[in-house]
This record gives structure tokens, C-alpha cells and sequence, in this order.
């Protein structure tokens, strides 16, 4: 039983879902690269124009990908915010990586291009942005430094699917970038992602590690009469149920992005004016990035009146929530950190924000009692 009368997320049925997978078990393919996979990776490289799209049983995994495919070995060094999900780093330290932790920008929360520089030493393999909140990074200037250095930029687009930088989609930018379809994010099949390869270069490899380290895919296309282990891999193919469930989300792509773009301007406009009075920073898009609409998040001024407002919600039957605990804290980011590294916004964000129910079904009254319960919240 959920306690709360309005929970921080919910996931929403577009209609479709149970129909195709219905369809997908009566057409007798149910694990994976079937028909329904087949279509999901059309449509993102369609939609996107990338050379090549992989479902993926996570982003997590689609992660642990990258890190294979850039062959991240013990002793190197990957740049990645410390305000982030664990995965965004854990897949690399799984490779014997060492985490440079860099801080983030105070508008965007995106991390802070001006920092990387003074990070890259001679064993850095990889820079890896997170587009926070679907709000792209500073692209242009991350990738003149990763050509300048000869350094592969991965995309964490968890949260950014179809979320641009001066109108190119995230995603696209690095050689590759992961997504997740996690019951958290706009589009989901409960546990997801996909791998974004926009160096075809690389993709022979990425079909070998998603599949066990075999050349099964070479097999199915003829190219050899019998399939053989040739590689690391592991079992990274999403099953054709969940891209079953996924296309019917995909397909209602608009009506779920201009839902959620009504609800996030619904929160703009209903506490824009509380924010100033109180010292309170909502979100902040520049106006080269098209958000995705992932989050609406408050900057309350201290710690203190965020643990306040998430009691008084609370009280209200109202989940709010919290993220990101710094990494470069924590037990595993002291351990494998590459050196010391200050990230003073990330501890001091982290602290201070506070996550708001967004979730593609919020109703009009659901969300209007969001806003009345913060309007009543004395600071
Ligand atoms: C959700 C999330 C992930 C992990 O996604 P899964 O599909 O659950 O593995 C990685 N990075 C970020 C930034 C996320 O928000």
C-alpha cells in the first residue's frame, strides 16, 4: 500500500503496451532482436539520425558496454560528475577504471565544462556528461576539448531522450551514449535502456559484448556457419516483451512529451513568484537547450527548510524527493577516486534540492495540491 495520495512517480499505460506484448507472444519471438526490438531501434535511429541504436536490459548496462567498447582497463581515468547516478561511474570502475570527479555548473547542475582541463591527465580514456534534469551540457565546448585531447565522450542521456542542444538531440554528440527506460524516466518497459553508437566503427563489437562475447549476430546474417565465443560480453539483450511494452510508449512519443511539458509549466507558473519571494531557485534552461521535461526541482536556501518542505508535503500525503548523495563522498568514490577533487556545488545542490511528483499521468488536481500545499509552507 502506498501511504502517500500522491506518490512521486507512477508509471503511465499510453493503451498499446499489453496489446503488443500479447502480439509479440502470439508471434512466438519473445527474447530478444525480435520483431518489436527491431522496431524500437528503427524509430530512436530515425527520430535521432544515429548510425545505430541497441536495446539494452538497462542503461546500466548499456554503460558497462561502453566501457568494454572504449576498452577501459584498470589505471585509467574517466571525468564524471559527482552529482549523479552510481551507475554513470560504477560501469567504468567495474572496468578497473579510476573516477575523476568533476563539479557542476550552479544554473544547469550540468557539469562544469571550465573544470574538465584541469582534470585530463595522460591516462584519461573518457569524459563522461550527464544531460541533468534532460537539460543538455555544454556540448560545443566539451567536444572541441575531447578532439583537442583525444578523448571519447560518452553520453549519459538517462534522462534526455529527445531533449536538444541548439537543436541537435543529446545523444548524438559522443561516440556513444546510453538511455534508460527504467519505470523512472519518461519512456519506460519497467527495467531498460539502449546503447547509442554514433561511431559505426563500433558496432560490430557492441552486437559480439551484447551477446554472451559470441558472433552469434554474424551467424544469423550468414556471414559464418557456426557461431564461436570471441569476445568479453555478457547478457545485455533486452527481451522482445519489454520492447513490446516500449514501442507502444515510443510510438505515443508527443502525447507523452506535451503531457509532461504541460506539468512542468504548471509548476513554473504556479510557483515562480513563491520562489522569489522565498529565495527559492526553480530550474534554470538556457535558451540554446530544449529540455525533455524529465524533473521539476526546487533549490530550497538550506538544508534545514528542505527537510521542512518534505515533512510538510509529507504531512500532506505528498512525496517529494531527494538526489544526488556527492559521490566523490561516498565509501567507493574515497576508494577509487583519481586523487582528491572538491566539488563544493555538487555538495552544496545536493543538500538543498529537492525533486517534486512528476510522473506523465499527474492530474491537474494532483498537481494543484502540490502547489497549494508549497504556497503554505511557512520558510
Ligand atoms: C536512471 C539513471 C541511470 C540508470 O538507469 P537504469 O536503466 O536504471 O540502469 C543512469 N544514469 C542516470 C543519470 C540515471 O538517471
Amino acid at each position: 500500500m502506498n501511504p502517500y495520495k500522491i506518490p512521486f512517480n507512477k508509471p503511465q499505460l499510453v493503451g498499446a503496451e499489453l496489446r503488443y506484448m500479447q502480439d509479440a507472444i502470439q508471434g512466438g519471438h519473445i527474447s530478444g532482436d525480435g520483431p518489436y526490438t527491431k522496431r524500437c531501434e528503427g524509430l530512436l535511429e530515425k527520430e535521432l539520425a544515429v548510425a545505430r541504436v541497441l536495446l539494452t536490459t538497462s542503461c546500466t548496462h548499456a554503460l558497462e558496454m561502453a566501457a568494454l567498447l572504449l576498452d577501459i582497463s584498470p589505471g585509467d581515468e574517466v571525468i564524471v560528475p559527482s552529482f549523479t547516478f552510481v551507475s554513470t561511474v560504477n560501469a567504468f570502475v567495474l572496468r578497473g577504471a579510476r573516477p575523476a570527479f568533476v563539479d557542476i555548473r550552479p544554473d544547469t547542475l550540468n557539469l562544469d565544462e571550465t573544470l574538465l582541463e584541469k582534470l585530463i591527465t595522460s591516462r584519461t580514456k573518457a569524459i563522461v556528461p550527464v544531460h541533468y534534469a534532460g537539460v543538455a551540457c555544454e556540448m560545443d565546448a566539451i567536444m572541441s576539448i575531447s578532439a583537442r585531447h583525444r578523448i571519447a565522450v560518452v553520453e549519459d542521456n538517462a534522462h534526455g531522450l529527445f531533449a536538444r542542444y541548439h537543436g541537435r538531440y543529446t545523444g548524438t554528440f559522443g561516440v556513444l551514449a546510453t538511455q534508460s527506460f527504467h519505470e523512472t524516466k519518461n519512456f519506460t518497459c519497467g527495467e531498460g535502456g539502449a546503447l547509442l553508437i554514433n561511431d559505426p566503427q563500433l558496432l560490430e563489437r557492441a552486437l559480439v559484448l551484447r551477446d554472451k562475447g559470441t558472433n552469434r549476430n554474424r551467424f544469423f546474417r550468414g556471414e559464418v556457419d557456426k557461431y564461436t565465443w570471441v569476445d568479453l560480453g555478457s547478457s545485455y539483450v533486452a527481451s522482445d516483451l519489454q520492447a513490446a511494452f516500449l514501442y507502444a510508449q515510443l510510438e505515443a512519443r508527443q502525447q507523452i512529451q506535451s503531457a509532461r511539458e504541460r506539468i512542468w509549466r504548471t509548476y513554473w507558473r504556479g510557483l515562480d513568484a513563491w520562489a522569489e519571494q522565498n529565495n527559492v531557485r526553480l530550474p534554470v534552461v538556457p535558451s540554446h537547450c530544449e529540455q525533455s521535461y524529465h524533473m521539476f526541482y526546487l533549490l530550497l536556501p538550506s538544508l534545514g527548510q528542505r527537510q521542512a518542505l518534505i515533512a510538510h508535503l509529507r504531512e500532506r500525503g505528498i512525496l517529494a524527493v531527494f538526489h544526488y548523495v556527492p559521490l566523490h563522498l561516498s565509501g567507493m568514490g574515497v576508494k577509487w577516486s583519481a586523487g582528491k577533487h572538491d566539488c563544493p556545488v555538487t555538495v552544496d545542490v545536493s543538500e538543498r534540492l529537492l525533486r517534486l511528483p512528476f510522473f506523465t499521468g499527474l492530474s491537474e488536481n494532483e498537481q494543484a495540491s502540490v502547489i497549494e500545499a508549497i504556497l503554505e509552507f511557512k520558510m
